[in-house]
C-alpha cells in the first residue's frame, strides 16, 4: 500500500511598515523615487553614524502583536545579524535575535475543513535592505539604497499549517488584521507583504517533523499555493527513492514551475549575533502599551456582526465591503453622509467592483470620496439625473474625484423635468413612428418600450423613464 505523508508547513512573513520615515532615520519610505534619493550617512552606513529609533515602527510592531494575541516584551533589544552583501552597506542588518518585540500569539484561520488556530512563534523588528539593480547599465549591477532602513516585521509562525488552503487563510487573515491597523498595505505584488515558506513532509502519523527547506521569492497566492504542491511533490519523490531532504534555501520559478537551490541553510551562528552597541534597549511602560491597547480598531469580525445589525444589508454585501479595510470605511462615512446604506452598498457592489475588476486594480486603491458618492446618490434620488447619467458620472468620478453636482451642472446632463419639452418630443417621436404606434394600440404592449427609447434618445438621454413612459400611455 502507498504511505500516505502529511505536509507540515510554517511560515516568515516580512511586512513592510507604513511609516513616513526609515526604521533609524528620518528618510523617505516612499516607494519608487529615482535610485538613491532617499537616502543619507545613515541608512547607507557610513563610518561614524547612529542610527536612532523610530518610535512609530515599535508603535505598529506593538499593535500588530496586541492583533495577533501575543505577549509584548517590555524590555527589548536590537541586535546586529553580520553578513556581507553589496545591498547591505553596514555589512551586518539591524534586527532581532534574542529579545524580538512579541512572543507567543496565535490567530484563528478559517477553511473548508472549520476553524483552526496557527501559533505565532515570535514577531521582531528590523531594517530592509537595497536593492541589486542588473543587466539595466551594460554588463555590471547597481545597487539602490532606497529601500536601506525601510521599516520590516517578521512575523514567524509556529510550523501549524498542513496545506496550501490553511496557508493562504493565514496569510488573508495576517493581512487582514494590519491593513486594519494601518500598519501595511500588504500587498504581495509590490513587496510590502512578502512570504517564505519553510516545509517539511512526514508519514502519516509520524512523531517527529520531517527535514524541512525554505523557499523564497513567492509573491502571489497563486505562486504560494503551486510552489506548496511542487516542494511537497519533490520531498516525497525524494524519499520514496531513498534519498534524504537536505535543509536549504530554494528559489521558486513560477514560470517553470519548479524549485532550484539556493543555498544550503545558514544557522544563526554564522551570523555572529551580539546586541547592537548604537540603540538604547526598548523599554515599554505600562502607560504606552494601554494606549496602543485602547487604539485598536474595530477588526473584521466585529465590524461584519455591527453591519448586520446596523445597516441590513446582505451578508455577501458585507463580506465584500469588509474584505478592505479602506472600502468598509468608504461605505460608513458614505451612509452617514446620506443615511442610505442600502444605496451606497448597491453603488459598492455593482459599478466600483465592475470598474476595478475592469482595470484590474484592489479596492484599496478606490480614489473617489465618500462626500462624492453621497451627493451622486442625493441627486439620483432627487430625480435630478436619471440611472443611465448616474452611472455615467460614477465612471468619471471613480476615475477622477470629480464632484458629481458641478459636473452635471457643467455638462448641462440634469433631467429634463419641463414637461412641455417633453411633450414636444413624444408628439415627434409618435409621429414618426406609425408601425409601433400601431402595434401597441392593436395590444403589443412591449412596443412601447421601443417608443420610450426613441424618446430617450430624442433628449440626450437626459429624461426620466418613468416620466416619459406615463406621457407615451396618456398620448397613445
Ligand atoms: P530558523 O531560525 O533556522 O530560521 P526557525 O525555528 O525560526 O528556524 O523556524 C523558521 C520557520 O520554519 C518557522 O516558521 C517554523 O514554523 C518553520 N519550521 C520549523 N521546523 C519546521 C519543519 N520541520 N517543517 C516545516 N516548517 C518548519
Ligand atoms: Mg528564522
Ligand atoms: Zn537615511
Amino acid at each position: 500500500m502507498a504511505k500516505q505523508y502529511e505536509t507540515v508547513i510554517g511560515l516568515e512573513v516580512h511586512v513592510e511598515l507604513a511609516t513616513k520615515t526609515k526604521i533609524f532615520c528620518g528618510c523617505s519610505t516612499a516607494f519608487g523615487g529615482a535610485p538613491n534619493t532617499h537616502t543619507c550617512p545613515v541608512c547607507t552606513g557610513m563610518p561614524g553614524t547612529l542610527p536612532v529609533l523610530n518610535k512609530k515602527v515599535l508603535e505598529y510592531a506593538v499593535a500588530v502583536g496586541l492583533a495577533t494575541n501575543c505577549t509584548v516584551t517590555r524590555y527589548g533589544k536590537f541586535d546586529r545579524k553580520n553578513y556581507f552583501y553589496p545591498d547591505n552597506p553596514q555589512n551586518y542588518q539591524i534586527s532581532q535575535l534574542y529579545l524580538p518585540i512579541c512572543r507567543d500569539g496565535s490567530v484563528e484561520i478559517e477553511t473548508e475543513a472549520g476553524k483552526k488556530q496557527v501559533g505565532i512563534h515570535e514577531i521582531h523588528m528590523e531594517e530592509d535592505a537595497g536593492k541589486l539593480i542588473h543587466d539595466e547599465w551594460e554588463d555590471c549591477s547597481l545597487v539602490d539604497y532606497n529601500r536601506s532602513g525601510v521599516p520590516l516585521i517578521e512575523i514567524v509562525s509556529e510550523p501549524d499549517m498542513r496545506n496550501a488552503e490553511e496557508v493562504i487563510a493565514y496569510l488573508e487573515k495576517l493581512r487582514m488584521l494590519i491593513q486594519y491597523l494601518g500598519a501595511s498595505d500588504c500587498k504581495l505584488q509590490e513587496g510590502s507583504m512578502r512570504a517564505d515558506v519553510n516545509l517539511s513532509v512526514r508519514e502519516a502519523g509520524a512523531a517527529e517533523f520531517g527535514t524541512r527547506t525554505e523557499m523564497k521569492n513567492l509573491n502571489s497566492f497563486r505562486a504560494i499555493a503551486r510552489a506548496i504542491e511542487g516542494e511537497r511533490e519533490r520531498q516525497i519523490e525524494l524519499i520514496e527513492s531513498g534519498q534524504k531532504v537536505v535543509q536549504e534555501t530554494r528559489r521558486w520559478d513560477d514560470g517553470k514551475g519548479e524549485s532550484y537551490a539556493m543555498r544550503s541553510k545558514e544557522d544563526a551562528q554564522d551570523y555572529r549575533y551580539f546586541p547592537d552597541p548604537d540603540l538604547a534597549p526598548i523599554v515599554i511602560s505600562d502607560e504606552w502599551l494601554a494606549e496602543i491597547k485602547a487604539a485598536q480598531p474595530e477588526f473584521r469580525t466585529e465590524k461584519m456582526a455591527r453591519y448586520k445589525k446596523e445597516y441590513g444589508i446582505p451578508d455577501y454585501d458585507i463580506e465584500i465591503i469588509t474584505g478592505s479595510k479602506h472600502m468598509a470605511d468608504l461605505f460608513e462615512e458614505t451612509v452617514r453622509l446620506c443615511g442610505e446604506p442600502k444605496k451606497v452598498s448597491n453603488w459598492l457592489m455593482v459599478e466600483t467592483l465592475r470598474l476595478l475588476k475592469e482595470r484590474g486594480m484592489d479596492p484599496e486603491d478606490i480614489c473617489f470620496s465618500p462626500e462624492n458618492l453621497a451627493k451622486l446618490i442625493r441627486l439620483v434620488d432627487g430625480k435630478s439625473i436619471n440611472g443611465t447619467v448616474a452611472k455615467e458620472v460614477f465612471e468619471i468620478m471613480f476615475e477622477k474625484d470629480i464632484d458629481p453636482e458641478k459636473y452635471v451642472e457643467e455638462k448641462g446632463l440634469e433631467t429634463v423635468s419641463d414637461e412641455g419639452a417633453l411633450r414636444r418630443a413624444v408628439e415627434e417621436v409618435i409621429a414618426a413612428n406609425p408601425k409601433s404606434v400601431e402595434d401597441y394600440r392593436n395590444g403589443k404592449g412591449k412596443a412601447i418600450g421601443f417608443l420610450v427609447g426613441q424618446t430617450m434618445k430624442a433628449m440626450k438621454g437626459k429624461a426620466d423613464p418613468g416620466m416619459v413612459n406615463r406621457l407615451l400611455k396618456e398620448m397613445l
